[in-house]
């Protein structure tokens, strides 16, 4: 099945997610002067600007900082998926993301609950990382 919603756009800072995300991890850059784990990707720290950065592997688990549940399609490729949560999650690492809570009614949803990572695997070359309600 020919996938046809938006498809992520790797650039230079962006592509060790990217490549993390085919490999099922999720990677952020920590700085190696104040240990800030950053999201997004950016050339230099912007707590203490040091160029100096590792990636690291975040364990995938956080909770739910906020989030909307969508019924109405804005890209008629989410049509079949009404109503979906869109969540910015809170890992524990720090950083906050945006994605998807799926497999979870929205009536089931509040913020501050703990949702842990899953795998999306929507090509041959890329994998969106989703999140579940954890157990
Ligand atoms: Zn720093």
């Amino acid at each position: 099945m020919t996938y046809i919603k938006p498809l992520p756009q790797p650039n230079a800072d962006t592509k060790p997610f990217w490549d993390g995300c085919f490999e099922h991890q999720l990677r952020f850059q920590k700085c190696r002067d104040c240990e800030h784990v950053r999201w997004p990707p950016s050339v230099i720290c912007p707590l203490c600007y040091s160029p100096n950065t590792d990636w690291i592997v975040a364990s995938g688990k956080g909770i739910v900082y906020t989030f909307v549940v969508h019924h109405y399609a804005y890209n008629k490729a989410f049509e079949d998926e009404l109503p979906y949560i869109t969540a910015i999650i809170e890992l524990e690492e720090g950083p906050h993301i945006l994605s998807n809570i799926v497999d979870c009614h929205p009536s089931e949803l509040k913020c501050d609950v703990p949702v842990s990572i899953v795998w999306d695997d929507i090509t041959e070359e890329f994998s969106l990382p989703k999140f579940i309600l954890s157990a």
